[in-house]
């Protein structure tokens, strides 16, 4: 028996088998010289891997699917999306492959995934390939996600291939190996209507709710649970998104899960300073991802989710269209339900406050950290202090602060629990200068700087000496943030 299938847990082809109209077997491109960038070891752990393993050769090829598990058929999956705004009938995985699925310790599935293994039949005009900055942006900032309890596709490494891959000039190539409890998008659901073939969306659909919302046949017609709970998991998702900052970047619906994980770290980013109209992605022009827009684009999609499930939902189009949007109210509601709950666990109030007391609270405040374009996440935490009476930091980044000390005085008859406000603020996030800092060193082969800001962000809510530099926005000559897709 090779190293690979005696060291290796067992993979499964389920999606492979169950869809074969979506997924095309294919093969990764052989790495010539492949090294080890980055390893999640404590995510190799909880999924059954030998860490060891997977740092020694054989390991590292597995990883990037050069060596095959007995069992795995590695496949790109077919999918296609509103992009930008616009649909594409055919995407699909045109540099990925869906190596297969594990069960972890705790009997749930997980699909292991590469991303920048080669060219696929979905290629387009696309060469395949990924390069070494954008999967370790994608295995930092996901990682840090999944530290600040946000649901979300994790990352377990980031291999160098060896080869070199032309971009804005030669960089070193590498494959992402990523995590999540499915690949199953929006934009899944879409092909599979988009064939008109009831048969494989209704499979489809089962196949969603048995695996990520059991839950959907508590209703009499389960399709409509499925869409009810798809709602209600994005609602939380974004929710939370908005709660820490994050600017997705590119919520196109072939980038939106079933599961409610975040998923495609591309032009992504945590905002500094406080601006509802902050984008980072070069390729949105008109700012249609901005920080501000992200509920109304999930709400969006997911509407295009609802137009895919219809004929599922009711055999009548009209009686399907308004069930469909009755169900898709929901998302206003719960969105807003779990942005307000959280901005009270900021402001370290408890969930029972009125909200006729709270929701001026917490407007009146955004108003004036969006005024002084405070950076978002020190601000908060800053605020803690003010909850134990050292009210100057925070203070320092006001410019109003009169209506500031008003603003305070209200908000401490309240009486705040400035440690619950530190188990909700987060100290340490990826700052962007420090996150390109990391990417540029790793691209020279330089791999310190992103270990370090990785061992600040893994536990992002305790304050630790000699980490200060994490914890502060980017220096003025940072300039302007932009990051690229698709690279
Ligand atoms: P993304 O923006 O990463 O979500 O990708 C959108 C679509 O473009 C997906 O179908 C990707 O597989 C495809 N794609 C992105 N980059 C490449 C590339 N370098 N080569 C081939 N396909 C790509
Ligand atoms: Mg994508």
């Amino acid at each position: 028996m090779s190293d690979v299938a005696r060291s290796t847990i067992a993979f499964e082809g389920q999606f492979a088998r169950y869809f074969p109209e979506m997924a095309v077997p294919w093969r990764a491109d052989e790495a010539p010289e492949p090294r080890l960038v980055a390893l999640n070891r404590p995510l190799a752990v909880e999924l059954g891997f030998d860490p060891d393993f997977l740092s020694s050769p054989e390991g590292v090829r597995l990883l990037i699917g050069n060596a095959v598990p007995e069992a795995a058929t590695p496949v790109a999956q077919a999918y296609s999306g509103h992009q930008f705004g616009w649909y594409s009938p055919r995407l699909g995985d045109g540099r990925a492959l869906l190596l297969g699925e594990i069960s972890g310790a705790d009997g749930k599935l997980r699909d292991i995934h590469l991303k920048g293994s080669g060219r696929t039949p979905f290629a387009r005009n696309g060469d395949g390939r990924a390069v070494v900055g954008p999967m370790l942006r994608e295995y930092i900032v996901s990682e840090a996600m999944h530290a600040l309890n946000i649901p979300t596709t994790r990352s377990l490494a980031v291999v160098r291939t060896g080869s070199q891959v032309q971009r804005e000039r030669l960089l070193p190539g590498a494959v992402l190996t990523r995590v999540a409890s499915s690949h199953v998008r929006v934009g899944s659901f879409q092909y599979a209507r988009a064939g008109n073939d009831l048969g494989l969306l209704r499979r489809l659909a089962d196949h969603a709710i048995e695996r990520h919302h059991p839950s959907s046949d508590r209703e009499p017609n389960r399709y409509l649970g499925l869409l009810q709970d798809v709602v209600s998991v994005q609602a939380t998702l974004v929710a939370q998104w908005m709660l820490v900052g994050f600017v997705h970047g590119v919520m196109n619906t072939d980038n939106m899960t079933v599961s409610g994980e975040t998923i495609d770290y591309g032009p992504c980013a945590f905002m500094e300073g406080f601006d509802p109209g902050a984008v980072y992605s070069s390729i949105d022009e008109t700012g249609r991802y901005a920080y501000r827009n992200q509920p109304l684009v999930a709400e969006w999609n997911l509407a295009r989710f609802a137009e895919s499930l219809a004929p599922l939902i009711h055999e009548d189009e009209e009686q399907a269209v308004s069930l469909a949007v009755e169900s898709l109210k929901g998302f206003r509601e719960q969105y807003s339900a779990a942005w307000f709950a959280g901005m009270k666990a900021k402001l370290g109030l408890p969930e029972r406050i009125d909200d006729d007391v709270a929701s001026p609270l917490v407007d009146n405040l955004l108003v004036l950290v969006q005024e002084a374009r405070a950076d978002y996440t020190s601000f908060f935490r800053v605020l803690g202090k003010a909850a134990r009476g050292q009210a100057e930091p925070a203070r320092g980044m006001i410019l109003d602060l009169a209506a500031f000390d008003a603003w305070l005085d209200r908000w401490r008859t309240l009486k705040p629990d400035a440690d619950a406000m530190d188990r909700v603020n987060p100290i340490y996030i990826p700052r962007n200068h420090l996150v390109e800092e990391a990417l540029a060193a790793a691209t020279e082969g330089d791999v310190v700087p992103s270990e370090r800001l990785l061992e600040a962000i893994f536990d992002p809510y305790k304050e630790r000496p000699g980490l200060e530099k994490f914890a502060a926005p980017a220096p003025e000559s940072f300039g302007p943030y932009r990051t690229f897709c698709g690279t």
